[in-house]
């Protein structure tokens, strides 16, 4: 029986709990009028174990009324499309909204505003965590987030066995008359690698009560090489800081294995305490600021919750790993295809339901939606840090993204992601993706949309992650903003190779589609996955030319400049760069239905003369169409 109670501040204790939902957490009381540490307690949730839980996010409705209570009600379920996106949106982080305090600027009273929230948290439990986050910024959703990643490892670690070939020729001739050993998938996760995750995340809650932030740059600290490579990782870990957010590192196909996490504290944390907990004799803040001075030193790397949601920086994410995390979305691609190919016999084993081949394979096509992200927020990127004046090998505080590194993120995008080539599934693997069907109090959340995936939608939404990111109007009027901040002889990305990069990926097979002169032959037809992405592409390209509705605020308030950029209107170069692009669409459209019209099958024809059509009704549009 314990014979101490874990409130009295003369204990730091860590329990064990099980509850519905997988959660660690953290408390930590300070005397109010020094800051000093007086206790710290964890609380550790076991239940992040059940990792092949279907995870649902619920869009929750609610409307102001003048005076009132907001009111708010579900209104769709839907599934995450990259939970690193999720994360930096603030998706199951109750502070994030309350951080940025814009966009109710533009909601007038009795309007809905959508808030989308993990649905294993119903609305009470939401608000209950948006009043804890209240006042603080320390909100950890760390554990979370492991149950996704834990679904990836079991998937990729799963040991799927080769059948034993026959030692000797003595055994080949004993064995002949029996079946040959059927290989049986063991989705179970090697003990190691949940000895390692436990230890992380223990590391991360006693950082946070020894008063540690979050540090999400951490991950930046090896190369994508050193991973694994276990003479580095033992000394000073995977990542520079157990604040950070850590995925498993999963070495690529053909490579040793090092370790899953990292397996002690890194040289972040080491520098952090020290400010913070060594005695000092003699004058404090000059020995302080000695310290602090080491902040641009590689390992030392440090950016926070608020640099993950208000800086477009590349290299803040919640769950990347390595210096480039452009390369880790592109090796969890290839990691993911890879999966995808034996993915039933990897997960499922006989007897059992095929239900874990639908979350495995919503967590394999989750690696696309994070490779699409990470690689887009290079584009208009910029890294920042808090350096000081003249502290040794200072960075300034914005440093704009090369623009070759730029152009090589967008060439892999408009190859890999704005196009049908990287989504080719098997039919069969499509046909065993039913989802669990059971309502029960405790699994209120179990039943998800419909039985079936939507595939080609699933696929769309990647790829607007993509169109989402590249043509708003934040990243292009910073594209425009870092041609100012270049220097004379160095190379910054244009606004114009965007659109250029964009246009030719999307519209590539327009120009080589065959000419089919034999009346018999089969007819010709661009995939519906090309054509919706075309679509979609056509749609933001005539949004950005006919302009938004104008916002009623807009003119009110032009003499404040409203944080975060206010503004949503694009830049008037790329609205021109818009126009422009659909006139060369079009007239690539015309090309090919002047040529070839008798070749195309109906659907590509009805869309190609649909789309032309609608280009040309936006070309023609009225100028002034803005209503108020
Ligand atoms: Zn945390």
């Amino acid at each position: 029986r314990d014979v101490f109670d874990p409130e009295d501040t003369n204990y730091c204790t860590f329990r064990w709990v099980t509850s519905e939902t997988a959660f660690a957490m953290s408390c930590l009381r300070a005397n109010p009028m020094t800051g000093e540490m007086i206790d710290g307690d964890v609380i550790f949730d076991a239940s992040f174990i059940k990792y092949w839980k279907q995870s649902y996010a619920l869009l929750i409705g609610s409307t102001t009324a003048v005076g009132g209570e907001p009111q708010a009600a579900p209104l769709a379920f839907g599934e995450v499309i990259s939970p690193i996106l999720a994360s930096k949106m603030g998706f199951g982080q109750p502070a994030a909204k309350a951080l940025l305090g814009v966009g109710a600027l533009d909601k007038p009273f009795g309007q809905m505003i959508p808030e989308v929230v993990p649905a294993d948290q119903n609305y009470l439990q939401w608000q209950l965590a948006k009043n804890l986050a209240r006042g603080t910024r320390g909100f950890c959703q760390f554990q979370t987030g492991f149950r996704h990643d834990f679904g990836l490892a079991a998937i990729a670690l799963a040991d799927v066995p080769k059948p034993e070939p026959p030692k000797t020729e003595k055994d080949k001739e004993k064995d002949k008359d029996k079946a040959p050993k059927k290989p049986e998938p063991k989705p179970e996760l090697p003990e190691e690698f949940i000895g390692q995750a436990i230890k992380h995340i223990v590391m991360h809650e006693v950082g946070h009560s020894l008063g540690l932030r979050h540090n999400f740059k951490a991950s930046t600290m090896l190369t994508q090489e050193q991973l694994n490579d276990t003479a580095i990782t033992r000394s000073k870990g995977l990542v520079g800081s157990v604040m950070d957010y850590s995925p498993i590192n999963i070495a690529p196909k053909g490579k040793k294995q090092g370790d899953y996490y990292s397996t002690t504290i890194g040289p972040y944390d080491y520098w952090a305490i020290e400010y913070a907990y060594k005695p000092v004799d003699g004058d404090e803040a000059t020995e302080l600021k000695k310290i602090a001075a080491r902040a641009p030193e590689h390992d030392l790397a440090y950016a926070t919750d608020e640099d993950a949601f208000l800086n477009d920086d590349p290299y803040v994410n919640r769950f990347d790993l390595g210096a480039d995390p452009c390369q880790f979305g592109k090796d969890r691609i290839a990691l993911a295809s890879e999966l995808l190919k034996d993915l039933d016999g990897r997960v499922v084993k006989d007897g059992d339901s095929w239900a874990r081949t639908r979350r495995a394979f919503g967590i394999l096509i989750g690696q696309f939606g994070d490779g699409a992200t990470l690689a887009s927020q290079y584009v208009g990127g910029q890294s920042v840090s808090r350096d000081h004046k003249a502290d040794k090998d200072a960075r300034d505080p914005i440093v704009p993204v090369s623009g070759a590194k730029q152009r090589e993120c967008l060439k892999f995008l408009a190859d890999n992601i704005l196009s049908d080539q990287a989504f080719q599934f098997s039919p069969t693997l499509l046909r065993r993706l039913g989802a669990e069907r059971w309502m029960h109090w405790g699994n209120d959340s179990g039943s998800g949309p419909g039985i079936d995936i939507s595939v080609l939608e699933r696929i769309l939404g990647i790829q607007k992650i993509v169109l989402g990111h590249c043509l708003s109007a934040e990243t292009l009027a910073r594209i425009q903003n870092q041609q100012l901040q270049a220097d004379s002889g160095t190379d910054p990305l244009r606004i114009e190779e965007v659109f250029r990069s964009l246009t030719d990926g999307i519209w590539s097979d327009l120009d080589k589609l065959p000419d089919q002169k034999d009346p018999k032959a089969a007819k010709i037809a661009l995939s519906t996955v090309r054509r919706n992405l075309q679509r979609e592409y056509l749609r933001r390209l005539s949004s950005m030319v006919l302009g938004d509705r104008s916002n009623p605020y807009s003119d009110i308030f032009s003499y404040i400049v409203i944080i975060g950029g206010g503004s949503s209107s694009v830049p008037a170069d790329a609205r021109a760069l818009a126009r422009l692009h659909l006139k060369e669409i079009a007239g690539r459209i015309g090309m090919v239905l002047e040529t070839r019209s008798a070749s195309l099958d109906d659907t590509t024809r009805a869309h190609l003369e649909e789309s032309k059509h609608r280009i040309a009704k936006v070309l023609e549009a009225n100028l002034d169409i803005k209503e108020p």
